[in-house]
Order: C-alpha cells, then sequence, then structure tokens
C-alpha cells in the first residue's frame, strides 16, 4: 500500500457554514496489476467508481475521523490517499494503518508551520481482518485464506483497545454469535500488536 495525505486549503461546500474547523476524506484505489487477474483502472470502464471501491474508501474515512478531533483541525480538508501496489488479502485494514501513519506525519508538519492551535489527533487506529477456519479465528488473511473463509470481519480499534468499527459477513454459511465474539477478540488482540509496530514506525 502507498499511503500518503495532502492539505488542501478549503473545506466541502457543506462546511462553508460552519463555525471552524476540517475535513478529512480519503480514497482508495488498486493498480491494475495489484491483483490477477488485472483490474481495470476507476474511470475506464463506463462507471466511475466500483460499489467496492467505493465502501472501501468510506471505511477508511470514517475510521480515521474517529482518530482526530476535526473542530481543531484548520479550515482544511486533508486527503488521504490509500493505493495498493500488490494485493494479497486484507487491502482495507492495511489502507488503515499505513493510513493513521501518514496522517500523524502530516499534522506534525501542520504543527511544524504552526498551524495547529491544538494537537487535534485522539490515538491511533489500527485494523486486521478476521476469518473463520474451520470453526477457529484466523487473522490478517492473505487472498487464498480469504477466499475460503467460513466468515469475515475487518475490526478496527482505537489505541485503547475500543472498538471503532467491525465490518462483516458469513460467507458460505451462518455463524454463532459466540464465534463471532471470539473472531472480535481475536481482531482486538492484533490490532494491538499493529499499535506497537505503527508507533515504532512513528517513534513514538
Ligand atoms: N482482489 C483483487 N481484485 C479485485 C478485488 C479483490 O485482486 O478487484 C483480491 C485482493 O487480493 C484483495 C482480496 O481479493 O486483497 C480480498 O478482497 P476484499 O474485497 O475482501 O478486500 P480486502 O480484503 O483487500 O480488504
Amino acid at each position: 500500500m502507498l499511503c500518503t495525505v495532502g492539505i488542501q486549503d478549503q473545506v466541502p461546500k457543506w462546511m462553508y457554514n460552519r463555525q471552524g474547523g476540517g475535513w478529512l476524506t480519503a480514497e482508495y484505489s488498486m493498480l491494475p496489476n495489484a491483483g490477477n487477474p488485472r483490474k481495470p483502472r476507476d474511470g475506464r470502464t463506463g462507471r466511475p467508481v466500483d460499489g467496492r471501491t467505493l465502501e472501501i474508501q468510506r471505511l477508511i474515512g470514517r475510521a480515521l475521523r474517529c482518530a482526530v478531533d476535526l473542530k481543531q483541525l484548520p479550515e482544511v480538508t486533508m486527503w488521504v490517499d490509500c493505493d495498493v501496489l500488490q494485493a494479497d488479502g486484507g487491502t482495507r485494514t492495511t489502507s488503515i494503518n499505513g493510513a493513521i501513519v501518514a496522517l500523524y506525519d502530516a499534522l506534525l508538519y501542520m504543527e511544524e508551520q504552526k498551524r495547529l492551535p491544538k494537537w487535534p489527533m485522539r490515538g491511533l487506529v489500527s485494523a486486521i481482518s478476521v476469518g473463520l477456519k474451520d470453526d477457529a479465528p484466523l487473522v490478517d488473511l492473505d487472498y487464498h485464506e480469504d477466499s475460503a473463509a467460513e466468515a469475515d470481519l475487518n475490526v478496527i480499534c482505537s489505541s485503547d483497545g475500543k472498538l471503532i468499527e467491525v465490518q462483516g459477513a458469513a460467507e458460505k454459511a451462518p455463524f454463532t454469535v459466540e464465534r463471532f465474539h471470539e473472531m472480535v477478540a481475536a481482531g482486538q488482540r492484533s490490532c494491538e500488536s499493529v499499535d506497537k509496530l505503527q508507533r515504532q514506525a512513528l517513534g513514538i
């Protein structure tokens, strides 16, 4: 994944009459040969953006907005771009994991420029995919594991281990709420490990 953050000195139109603050939004895209078979570039097939892309970028945006107090931003839009260079399952969770590091970096830059009245980040965000294989949770699925999973969740957590979003469904047959709880718990444990790696990357 390539995760970058760009700062635009403007907020969306629907925010014009609000009292200060900024906005954060995300875009996600896969390079044509990130997966196999080749995926046509967005906008080249008659439909501007496919449903999967829309769903993923909204998930990324929601997760990141949870980590930032938007009221503490100046009147800017933070554009988070997540581009898949090579796909092997879990690209939406990896997007979130990389994007929050890029966002922290971008905010540090804004702080250096004295553009932040107050540090706006509430904490980091980490995410992991969790599948059900042979009726047991399996985390961080690669493409083959993902395709064979009996159920598939994406667990997104804040640094303090609380849930931000759980996205998921049964793939082949319905599964029990007990398994669901086990999968969420496995996801939370993995998110804790991801959080440590993110802190290591940021030196915090
Ligand atoms: N995939 C692909 N091309 C596509 C959609 C998916 O190659 O157009 C592969 C890719 O490896 C991806 C995996 O299928 O990581 C699982 O896709 P899914 O929609 O479950 O999202 P992800 O797990 O990447 O968040």
